[in-house]
């Protein structure tokens, strides 16, 4: 026996004490994080998993994934509502933290900066022949968490897990990966069970090189058609990337473009309670990052299709980061990516109250990752200046938004329009209306986009692509509710309505390269969808109809 099977025996394996010489040779080598373990750490972490369980819940879960795929997607898709804030944010988060101690069967590719020269055959160590969706990442940003290294894993897997059970993408056409070029977690760098490479963060030229060769393994093996996710690089790397392989690969950004064009839906369906024209909002925004760039990229966009000039569109968004409002001349440095929202010093702005009181924006979107930055005078101050003011908390986890639901809703007295990263429960107000707030997940959007992308064989995702995701799905009922987003457990669908949206759209584009062209779009999506009923083993075996084989 060799290659996958060998492990997934448990005679043969021994997990990370596979050497290096044995791992190439037995065509593994890629299979496991890079680090090569003795017994004694396997059996240290064996017997301390016994004595304490840390996080029953998410192993549980994965493990039932690693011993029938079928069955846990049926669970996870019958439930989801309740188990995507496992498999995903929160949860995951937690466990990528502790993925060294609560470690089972590796999932997903391993790719160090020691493989550089290698990549295409640790790519064909992957048992996998119809790969057509890559989520990567290296580590450096993962969640609000920070450098995680090689535990980082368990967000590609969890990414990819929502591909399957939101939007029918085959599991064995997703391929989780994960590229090692060290860490800068000093914490990590000093626990005994860390997987990846004990070194700091590789940030010379080789790193460059190897994402690069890495993307060049990709299609060669799988097609230039190939979807490749980025997810959970470090900000200047996550901007970087994306300008640099957007035109060349079939590739986006979660973090930036999902974000952008689940945060556009939530504006749009609030505006539908406003009653403005997108055109006449004012956004402030608390924070200047991935999140934040992406997302005024995309206002912008849409601001422009209404009839704007991006120059006119660009001045109704304002930015204030750690240092204070983004202003010409600011002590504090700006970098490339934040100039377009940089605008003349309009004084007098010392905090964030200040430049609520100054700007006076419709909308506030806080995706700072700093906590509760939107104070009661804040919300009070935006709930005077507006009769209906946008709030929305991004920041994750729960206790990083920006502020609570119920914040948000009784110090503009149930006014507000308000949407969270994370999910908060109902508010009863006094009035006795009961508002649900929206949860500005990006898993409304990116199961979608990539399940048109695979079908339709798009070779570049435009930022166009975005905008079209945003099918209204709310009822007028529902707006009244509160509510910014469809019900989570409604997720299947909305991914199923926008991908079909979506493959029109390309096609009509004449960015579509898979032909013959499907004629009716919608049939053509819902009969590709991947199903969780089992499939026969057995051969065709069939009766005659009417024969009788006795003789009278
Ligand atoms: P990021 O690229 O690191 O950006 C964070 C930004 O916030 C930076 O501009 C940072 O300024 C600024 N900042 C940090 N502390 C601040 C403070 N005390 N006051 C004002 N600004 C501050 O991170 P990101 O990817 O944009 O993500 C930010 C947050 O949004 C995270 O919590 C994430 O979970 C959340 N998010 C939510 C969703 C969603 O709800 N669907 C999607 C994506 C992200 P410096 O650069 O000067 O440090
Ligand atoms: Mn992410």
């Amino acid at each position: 026996e060799k290659g996958k099977p060998l492990m997934l025996n448990p005679r043969t394996n021994k997990g990370m004490a596979f050497t290096l010489k044995e791992r190439q040779i037995l065509g593994i080598h890629g299979l496991l994080p890079s680090k090569i373990e003795t017994q004694d750490t396997q059996a240290m972490r064996f017997q301390k998993n016994l004595k304490k369980m840390s996080d029953p819940l998410y192993i549980y879960l994965m493990g039932i994934q690693e011993r029938n795929e079928r069955l846990f997607y049926r669970v996870l898709m019958e439930d989801i509502e309740a188990l995507m804030p496992i498999v995903y944010t929160p949860t995951v988060g937690l466990a990528c933290t502790q993925y060294g101690h609560i470690f089972r069967r590796p999932k997903g590719l391993f790719i160090s900066i020691k493989d550089q020269g290698h990549v295409r055959s640790i790519l064909d160590n992957w048992p996998e022949t119809t790969v057509k969706a890559v989520v990567v990442t290296d580590g450096e940003r993962i969640l609000g968490l920070g450098d995680l290294g090689v535990y980082g894993m368990g967000i590609p897997v969890g990414k990819l897990c929502l591909y399957t059970a939101c939007a029918g993408i085959r599991p064995e056409s997703c391929l989780p990966v994960c590229i090692d070029v060290g860490t800068d977690n000093e914490k990590l760098l000093r626990d005994p069970f860390y997987m990846g490479l004990y070194q700091r963060r590789d940030r010379s030229q080789r790193y460059d090189d190897l994402i690069d060769e890495f993307m060049e393994a990709v299609v060669d093996k799988y097609g230039q058609d190939t979807l490749i996710q980025f997810e959970d690089f470090g900000n200047h790397n996550a901007f970087r990337f994306l300008k640099k392989y957007r035109e060349k690969f079939c590739t986006f950004n979660d973090d930036i473009q999902g974000t952008a064009s689940v945060v556009l839906a939530g504006l749009l369906a609030a505006q539908r309670v406003v009653g403005k024209p997108i055109t006449e909002h004012k956004v402030l925004f608390l924070g200047a990052g991935e999140a934040a760039l992406g997302i005024a990229n995309l206002i912008v966009m849409a601001m422009m299709e209404a009839g704007m000039s991006q120059a006119e569109a660009r001045k109704k968004i304002w930015m204030f980061d750690k240092y204070g409002l983004l202003v010409k001349g600011r002590a504090y440095e700006t970098d490339s990516n934040q100039e377009a929202f940089v605008h003349p010093d309009p004084g007098e702005v010392k905090s964030f109250f200040d430049a609520v009181n100054v700007i006076k924006p419709s909308a506030i979107i806080g995706v700072a990752g700093a906590g509760r930055l939107f104070s009661h005078d804040v919300i009070r101050a935006m709930g005077s200046l507006n009769e209906h003011p946008i709030i929305f908390a991004l920041s994750n986890p729960t206790a990083k938004a920006e502020c609570t639901a119920e914040d948000a809703y009784s110090l503009t007295q149930g006014r507000c329009l308000f949407a969270s990263g994370s999910p908060f429960a109902p508010v009863s107000l006094e009035d006795g209306r009961i508002l649900t707030p929206g949860q500005g997940n990006n898993a409304y959007i990116f199961p979608g986009v990539a399940l048109a992308v695979i079908l339709s064989g798009v070779r570049h995702i435009s930022d166009t692509v975005f905008l079209e995701t945003l099918v209204d799905q709310l009822t007028d009922e529902e707006l009244s509710q509160g509510r910014l987003y469809p019900p989570l457990s409604n997720i299947r669908e909305v991914s199923l309505q926008m991908a079909i949206k979506v493959v029109e759209y390309v096609y009509s584009k004449g960015m579509a390269f898979r032909y013959p062209e499907p004629v009716d779009k919608e049939a053509y999506v819902r009969s590709v969808v991947w199903n969780i009923n089992y499939d026969s083993f057995l051969p065709e075996i069939y009766d005659w109809p009417g024969v009788s084989h006795k003789i009278n």
